[in-house]
């Protein structure tokens, strides 16, 4: 029996169940297809998401006026998302940018600094000692300085914002079909989209599928897109060291040297119900570009040697972590040649793909969302929208 929609999005993670919710609002016949996270990653033979987690920095601070803009559309309605469906996820525990006075247009700060002006951010500049002073937690070098963004900043609950996402575009009539899709095929009038053995007709279909996007035959060519590895690294953390931490912000610290680079969530209470303080880091190379290395990856616990690369990086800037016990996880980052998000149709005006995170999605998933219905519903993005700076490219 074929199924028939007006528009189906494909993927029901950050991005795709806030671009449901949307079309919900605009629309009836709106289907979301997508797998729940498994239960046992290890016996899981189908797609993961670089969503299971239980922290993101959330922050408008950016270098780039394009993630500033989405982060704040976003930040702006995660109270209403929160009060709509019930779900809390937001927390405003600020965030701190710290580094080496910046120099020029190269350096990430400076234009962050020119954005954050151009936009009437509240983002403080603390010379170091100031900021040894206001943030003890940390040993710093001493020519580290910090931008702290004490509102509209702090860290959100991935899990929970998609969930809130997903009970909001129900509630608003969407299809929630627990399935993988295994083939999108334009055939003229419509698309054609399988999954789990049922087929799916619908106007316009948009793939929302993350790291997986090129999985599966979603997509008639391969999006120019890399999934790389990345692993985190996790202190529990015990009463004495949640005394010295439990109130910081979300941290970014830019080192000297690139590879010591690193993102730091304040203590937070996983699952498990232990507190965990997380970090990770940004230098790992490769590209997953089979179904199994992306499995056997998320299956593992990360790369051991980034592992104590972090560990010890994370030990020079947050001594009182020692004693902590660590451990690690995996996790993918889609990331473009743009550095920008792919939000744009295909070879087919039918069907349009919404991804490449780019390792800083996350706090901008809501307004991606918006403009992933906006894609289907209108058939294209305004520059308001920074439409043309998110055309798909292709390999
Ligand atoms: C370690 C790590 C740390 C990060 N830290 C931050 C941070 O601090 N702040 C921040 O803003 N961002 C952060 N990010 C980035 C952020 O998590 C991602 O950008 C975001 O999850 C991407 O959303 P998405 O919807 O594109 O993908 P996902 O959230 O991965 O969702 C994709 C969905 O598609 C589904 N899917 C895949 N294939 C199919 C198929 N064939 N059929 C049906 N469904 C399918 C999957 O099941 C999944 O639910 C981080 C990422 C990583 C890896």
């Amino acid at each position: 029996m074929v199924v028939e929609f007006k528009y189906i999005v494909i993927g029901g993670g950050m991005m795709g169940a806030a671009a449901a919710r949307y079309l919900s609002q605009r629309s009836d016949g709106v289907a979301l297809i997508g797998p729940q996270e498994p239960q046992d990653y290890q016996s899981h033979a189908g797609v993961f998401a670089s969503h299971y987690d239980e922290a993101r920095i959330t922050r408008r601070f950016d270098a780039d006026l394009l993630w500033a803009s989405f982060a704040e559309r976003s930040i702006d309605r995660y109270r209403e998302i929160e009060d709509a469906s019930g779900i809390p996820f937001y927390s405003e525990a600020g965030c701190l940018f710290a580094g080496p006075q910046p120099r020029s247009d190269a350096d990430y700060l400076y234009r962050a600094t020119g954005i954050a002006r151009s936009m009437g951010l509240d983002v403080e500049k603390l010379q170091s000692t100031s900021l040894q002073s206001r943030f003890p937690q940390f040993a710093f070098p001493s020519h580290v300085m910090g931008y702290y963004e004490p509102t509209h900043a702090g860290h959100i609950n991935p899990r929970a914002l998609v969930r809130a996402q997903t009970v909001l575009a129900r509630r608003g009539g969407v299809s929630h079909i627990d399935a993988v899709v295994t083939a999108v095929r334009d055939e003229g009038s419509r698309v054609c989209v399988e999954a789990a053995g049922e087929t799916y007709h619908a106007e316009r279909v948009l793939i929302a599928a993350g790291a997986f996007s090129n999985i599966n035959n979603l997509l008639p060519r391969a999006l120019d897109m890399r999934a790389a590895p990345r692993t985190v690294v996790f202190f529990e953390l015990g009463d004495a060291a949640l005394e010295v931490f439990g109130k910081m912000p979300s941290t970014i610290v830019f080192t000297d040297r690139e590879e010591d680079h690193v993102y730091i969530l304040p203590p937070v209470r996983y699952p498990d119900g232990k507190t965990y303080l997380k970090l990770g880091g940004d230098i790992e190379t490769g590209d997953l570009t089979r179904l199994e290395d992306l499995q056997a990856w998320f299956r593992s616990s990360g790369n051991s040697a980034e592992r104590e690369r972090l560990i010890e990086t994370a030990l020079q800037l947050m001594p009182a972590l020692a004693g902590c016990p660590t451990s690690s996880a995996a996790c993918v980052a889609s990331f473009t040649p743009t550095g920008r998000p792919y939000a744009g149709f295909t070879g087919s005006s039918r069907v349009a793909v919404l991804t490449g995170g780019n390792f800083v999605a996350a706090k901008s998933s809501d307004e991606l969302g918006r403009l992933g219905s906006v894609l289907l519903l209108e058939g294209g993005l305004g520059e308001d929208d920074f439409g043309s700076l998110m055309i798909p490219g292709y390999r």
